[in-house]
């Protein structure tokens, strides 16, 4: 399903189908609207039906369609891949360079690379390549690509997505317009809400606290919503006692996603300032934990007991 471009990011819209150049960089926080954003830009350039007052794309012309079936033959999204090294090396994310041109050491760990895709007429008017976290290409990655920039072929656009813009390759940056994204208020977060069919067992409230003005939260409703619900039940579960904390703890690893993180530190909010700077820190060191690979089942384990001791029950 596409992602609902915000009422508020509609101004933004219009700048960047009005942008020159071959690339547009749009930043802010992952999952504040700068994918949902790239995917209107797309639509439109490749709209034939009658486009909005905004410059929207009309949503039933054969390619608006397919677009919002997942299925566009003119577009290539690109994420990055998680390496790990050998041993037990921290996962790396990274964009290589076998994802833009062919490579020697090609492991085919991208189905298509870019230039391959770009070489092929567009079906509509243009073809397009949308790049999510712009920060994690690598320097070889980031050199084929800006040869496809400056010169693409059949007019292609280059949609690239980062969260922090210091992070990307200077050079790539240089040839893109640039747009931050920013955050939306709490009112427009509501308004977001209400356009979309949710969850209705889920707290309006809550959710929004945890979006934290980023509106693509709104399309993962349902995940987040389960991932509320279990960081409740481990936070109430830390003051019952150490075997419920060790359940619920338990409990906690075989559901982990990354929106449990933060619906941890969303459900934890209400604590005093000192004891959720200690649950706040008991819980990075599980996500590095997770991150070197350590035991997942002794990692949750030590967290439920840091967590504990940073609310001062395992002391009484
Ligand atoms: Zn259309």
């Amino acid at each position: 399903m596409l992602p609902t471009l915000p009422q508020a990011h509609l101004p933004l819209l219009e700048q960047a189908t009005a942008a020159r150049g071959n690339a547009l960089l749009l930043t802010g926080a992952e999952y504040g609207g700068q994918r949902a954003l790239a995917l209107a830009v797309f639509a439109a350039l490749n709209c034939t039906g009658q486009r909005g007052m905004g410059g929207e794309a009309c949503g039933v012309c054969p390619s608006c369609r397919g677009l919002a079936a997942g299925a566009h033959p003119d577009l290539l999204e690109l994420s990055p891949r998680e390496t790990t090294g050998t041993g037990r090396a921290a996962r790396r994310r990274i964009i290589p360079v076998g994802a833009v041109v062919q490579s020697r050491d090609d492991r085919r760990e991208y189905d298509t690379h870019v230039l391959e895709f770009l070489e092929v007429r567009p079906t509509y008017a243009r073809r397009a390549v949308l790049i999510r976290g712009a920060e994690f290409l690598g320097p070889e990655a980031a050199n084929a690509l800006l040869k496809l920039i400056e010169e693409p072929p059949h007019g292609a656009r280059f949609l690239l997505l980062a969260a922090d813009v210091r992070a990307v390759i200077p050079t790539i940056v240089s040839r893109s317009t640039r747009l931050s994204v920013p955050p939306l208020s709490d009112a427009a977060m509501h308004e977001e809400l209400a356009r979309r069919s949710g969850p209705d067992d889920l707290d309006p409230d809550e959710l929004v606290a945890l979006a934290a003005g980023r509106p693509e939260v709104l399309d993962h409703a349902a995940e987040v919503g389960t991932a509320l619900g279990q960081a409740a039940g481990f936070h109430m579960a830390l003051r019952e006692g150490m075997l419920p904390t060790l359940d619920a703890a338990a409990e906690l690893e075989s559901h982990w996603t990354p929106w449990h993180a933060e619906a941890l530190r969303s459900v934890w909010r209400a604590e005093p300032a000192p004891a959720r700077a200690g649950l706040d820190t008991a819980l990075a060191a599980l996500e590095r934990a997770l991150e070197a690979y350590a035991n997942p089942a002794l990692s949750f384990m030590v967290f439920g007991l840091a967590a504990r001791a940073a609310l001062g029950v395992d002391r009484a």
